[in-house]
């Protein structure tokens, strides 16, 4: 048995495991068949983790949290969780490669997944002229010409930060009605920089080496245009990956899984969760890192609360 299994290898995963390292609890980390080190792995420059002034790029960033999490003593497992019991005192954790794992505290740290539109060069130009997160890039695109797409409050509540850098900022929106706020809406409808192409879905996305266009579909006439862009930003939702624990873990109404105030504690007992997982609102690496660090340390607590024998018990196996 273990003291600590942790599920998920990005920045929340991956601080928890130095922690819990430090603390000599050998944790597990189970980090993903093929998506190990978690949404960063899909960047390019990350500017705004403290400590790297000249930037970082995101797979040699969380290559180094591996590395630091690996040199205190965590154990790294690229397979994924199939299926968890977690109601127990003892956890039990299965993987896609058929090994079952028993613990006494989990750390739940599988993220989120943004929205993407489905196209087909979405993925090769991600970082390359198409984000997810204007918090992230959009110093990126000082003076340039920049679209949005999504019609909802993030979607605006962006449009508007982007204004800031960009010179022109499109919102695409596939119908005539927003689904932001009023107030939302008001503001991004004032400002000057910010033109709505309504009415419209984007068919392809142009450009090799990084994006220099999209295709825009109206979907009343069904006519297309060709619109110069030097970037992309998707907002049209983000889904917790909390599929694992549904049935299990209380989630909260935007559908992360609820913990108790500022700690990572879940409705059970020796089970914590951070990173994106629980955060419906910042969703960075800093923060999602900072979120590892909680739930190291709840996990911490709670295990030396256990008495000495049962603490032995795991530390033995
Ligand atoms: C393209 C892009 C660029 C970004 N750029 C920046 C930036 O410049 N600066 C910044 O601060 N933030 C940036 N972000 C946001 C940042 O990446 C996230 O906030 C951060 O990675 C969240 O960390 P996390 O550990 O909670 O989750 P994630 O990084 O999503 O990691 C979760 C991990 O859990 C794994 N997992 C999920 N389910 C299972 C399972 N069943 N079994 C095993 N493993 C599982 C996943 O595969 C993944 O490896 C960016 C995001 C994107 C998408």
């Amino acid at each position: 048995m273990r003291q600590v299994i942790i599920i998920g290898s990005g920045p929340a995963g991956y601080t928890a495991a130095i922690y819990a390292a430090r603390a000599n609890f050998k944790p597990l980390v189970i980090a993903s068949s093929v998506e190990a080190g978690g949404e960063l792995m899909n960047t390019t420059e990350v500017e705004n983790f403290p400590g790297f002034p000249e930037g970082v790029m995101g797979p040699d960033l969380m290559m180094k949290m591996q590395e630091q999490a690996e040199k205190f003593g965590a154990e790294v497992l690229l397979d994924d969780v199939v299926s968890v019991e977690l109601t127990g005192d003892v956890k039990r954790v299965v993987t896609g490669g058929g090994q079952t794992f028993e613990a006494l505290t989990v750390i739940f740290a599988t993220g989120s997944a943004n929205r993407k539109l489905g196209l087909a060069d979405e993925d090769r130009l991600s970082g390359h002229g198409v984000s997810w997160c204007a918090t992230c890039d959009g110093f990126f695109f000082r003076q340039k010409t920049v679209a949005i797409v999504g019609g909802g409050d993030s979607a605006m509540e962006e449009a508007n930060f982007l204004t800031r850098f960009a010179d022109k900022v499109y919102v695409i929106h596939r119908s005539e009605t927003l689904r932001a706020s009023k107030i939302m809406q008001d503001r991004a409808l004032a400002n000057p920089k910010i033109e709505f192409l309504w009415n419209s879905t984007i068919d392809s996305l142009l450009g090799d080496e990084s994006l220099t266009g999209v295709t825009l579909k109206n979907t009343v006439t069904g006519d297309t245009i060709d619109v110069e862009l030097q970037g992309l930003f998707i907002a049209i939702g983000n889904d917790p990956r909390t599929q694992l624990i549904h049935g299990q873990l209380d989630l909260a109404p935007e559908g992360t899984v609820a913990v108790k105030g500022r700690t990572s504690k879940t409705n059970l007992t020796g089970v914590f969760a951070a990173g994106d997982v629980v955060d419906p609102t910042y969703r960075q690496a800093i923060t999602a890192a900072a979120s590892g660090t909680v739930a190291a340390l709840d996990a911490e607590h709670y295990l030396q609360s256990l008495p000495a024998e049962v603490l032995a018990q795991a530390e033995n196996n």
